[in-house]
């Protein structure tokens, strides 16, 4: 199985995520996808969960950057109120502008952590740059009709991984 499609750990949505054992792995940096990971798709504003996660975050000393494919005025009308720095159109799976973006931000990427509901966007990106990886499943079924087609997919894998046991949180 290629590799790059398997994500290093799962969680079924970002509140899930033991942020507290990320910590002590060392992660540092969370690189999150937008859209349908930190929020649904086409909301505005972040959801219970989405803060959640960015609490414990905060709580736990790690620093997150929001990494979308998105446009911009969608990913600066969602991050510029709770003060989250970004990237638009980070044009994933690709990793050229992620990357100027990691050296920009002075990451490290062995203390970093991607994090996105799509293995064919998300996960494979992670992979290509060599950042572990953390798959969610998406906040809602809505989505562009590009990324609905890679869905179909993206289900698939998902659950060859799944019945392999591939699919696991921090132990
Ligand atoms: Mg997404």
């Amino acid at each position: 199985m290629r590799t790059r499609i398997i994500p290093t750990y799962y969680y079924k949505s970002v509140d899930l995520i033991e942020v507290d054992k990320l910590a002590k792995l060392g992660y540092k940096y969370a690189l999150v996808d937008l859209d349908n990971t930190l929020t649904g798709f086409h909301h505005a504003h972040i959801n219970s969960k989405g803060q959640k996660f960015l609490d414990a975050c905060k709580k736990y000393d790690i620093q997150v950057f929001v990494v979308s494919n998105n446009k911009e005025s969608r990913v600066k009308e969602f991050c510029d109120p709770l003060n989250l720095k970004y990237i638009f159109h980070s044009e994933k799976p690709f990793t050229l502008k992620i990357n100027h973006f990691i050296k920009r931000n002075n990451i490290d990427k062995n203390k970093t952590i991607a994090i996105g509901d799509q293995i064919f966007t998300d996960i494979y990106a992670a992979n290509c740059l060599r950042i572990k990886s953390i798959l969610v499943e998406p906040v809602q079924s809505k989505d562009l009709i590009l990324t609905m087609i890679n869905r179909l997919r993206d289900k698939k894998i998902r659950k060859i991984l799944k019945d392999k046991g591939l699919l696991k949180g921090i132990e």
